[in-house]
């Protein structure tokens, strides 16, 4: 497996920074924090405008530092917070030296490709990464494991579904391992129709029916894009070759994995599902933190069901799993169309189901030209972003014309 165990240092305070504090990753990391607050010394707290919160949250924890990254947002950041030591920076040079801050653990919690240039600055300190944002090892998959590598970083899967393989397994030889599964709630259209899921509302996708998180990844659940991204996500972090991953539909949200051994024991991990569990999970490891997250009640919960995922219904799957199994370029474009799609949809500028057709017709037109390889660098990776989003904006504004 690809994971660098270290032991954490015993006794001081552990130096924490959340990179997206005022999301919902985030939120549920200072949550944590903020209940055992002699355990943590805050560092740095970043957010993208929501500069209102942000400065709550920095005077709540005692931050040292408290970036936006929106300029715009910097004076009225500076003037929530001036008079009380914290200091205040604005703009995505200031994210990446606030994520360079010398800490021992470091929340990455920002959605989007945005949080791959702060995510590899903090990687390249060499501490402990809770990783949540999964668009940085679909984007960059290679490179971040290079750079993780090269740091002698610890990274710490986030997702529940990562956080669950990396759990199951402890003490596993990678041969062991015959296939991996993950599951999938199947969104809140699980049972709609393709007619149905036409008409469908951003208010409709936003009604995740296990999870509570941010609208993104909300609408990825929606599509089962997610789920695609979160096989790209499994590649990387466990090293495992493309068909030796699955997805299983299992709506009530209760079993996060299952890792299948070539004996044909099964391991399993099960939680509630609370975000707190996970993050949890990576804020103690290797221990268990005492938290008060919520327990278990099989008995009460009666039936776990599992299901194959329907690809015809919801092809943004199958569109994901095409893009790793052809690798290079390929899921760099995959993801910086999917963001323009989702954001699109978002805004009422397109259907629910031109998602999917936006992200596989970019992919298309994007592979007519020389066929280009994983970017090797972060500015390969911005580059190759940049060129995607360029082509999904056009695609989808023929399409909403
Ligand atoms: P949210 O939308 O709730 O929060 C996103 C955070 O990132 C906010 O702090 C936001 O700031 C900040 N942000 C947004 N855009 C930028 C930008 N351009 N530059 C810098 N900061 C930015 O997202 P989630 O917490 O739901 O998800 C965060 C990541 O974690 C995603 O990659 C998601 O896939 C992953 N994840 C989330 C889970 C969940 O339960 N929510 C579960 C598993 C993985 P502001 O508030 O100012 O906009």
């Amino acid at each position: 497996m690809a994971l660098n165990p270290v032991k954490p240092e015993t006794g001081a305070k552990l130096r924490v920074s959340v990179l997206g504090a005022t999301g919902s990753v985030g939120e549920s990391t200072l949550d944590l924090i903020g209940r055992d607050p002699g355990r943590y010394e805050v560092i740095a707290l970043t957010a993208n405008g929501n500069y209102s919160r942000l400065a709550e949250l920095a005077l709540h924890h005692h931050a040292q530092l408290a970036v936006v990254a929106d300029p715009e947002a910097y004076n009225r950041l500076r003037g929530l917070l001036s008079g009380t030591g914290i200091k205040v920076a604005a703009g995505e040079a200031a994210l990446v030296e606030a994520a360079a801050m010398p800490a021992d653990w470091v929340m990455a919690a920002i959605v989007g490709a945005a949080g791959l240039a702060p995510t590899l600055a903090a990687v390249k300190q060499g501490c402990r990464i809770a990783l949540a944002n999964k668009e940085c090892l679909v984007t960059a998959g290679a490179l971040f494991k290079r750079t993780v590598a090269a740091s002698g970083a610890t990274l710490l899967p986030v997702d529940s579904e990562h956080c669950a393989i990396f759990q199951a397994t402890v003490g596993l030889p990678a041969d062991a391992i015959e296939r991996i599964a993950i599951t999938a709630s199947g969104g809140p259209f699980r049972t709609w129709s393709r007619e149905q899921m036409a008409k469908a509302k951003p208010a409709d996708a936003l009604k995740h029916p296990t999870w509570n998180m941010g609208p993104k990844i909300t609408i990825d659940s929606a599509t089962l894009m997610n789920k695609g991204l979160e096989l790209i996500e499994a590649h990387h972090l466990f090293d495992i070759a493309p068909d030796k991953l699955a997805v299983i539909v299992h709506p009530q949200s209760i079993v996060h994995c299952l890792v299948e051994c070539r004996d044909g024991s099964v391991m399993a991990q099960m939680s509630a599902h609370d975000m707190r569990v996970p993050i949890a999970y990576a804020l103690g490891w290797p221990d268990r933190l005492d938290v008060p997250t919520p327990r278990l009640d099989l008995v009460k919960i009666g039936q776990l069901t599992f299901d194959e995922p329907d690809l015809a219904r919801f092809p943004a799957l199958g569109i994901a799993i095409a893009a790793l199994k052809r690798g290079g370029s390929a899921c760099t474009v995959l993801n910086a169309a999917n963001e323009v799609a989702v954001a699109a949809y978002l805004d009422g500028n397109i259907g629910f189901l031109d998602i999917p057709a936006v992200v596989a017709d970019t992919l298309d037109r994007a592979e007519r030209g020389p066929s280009l390889p994983a970017p090797a660098s972060l500015e390969d990776a911005l580059q190759l972003d940049v060129s995607a989003r360029a082509i999904a904006f056009e695609l989808l504004t023929a399409r909403a014309a």
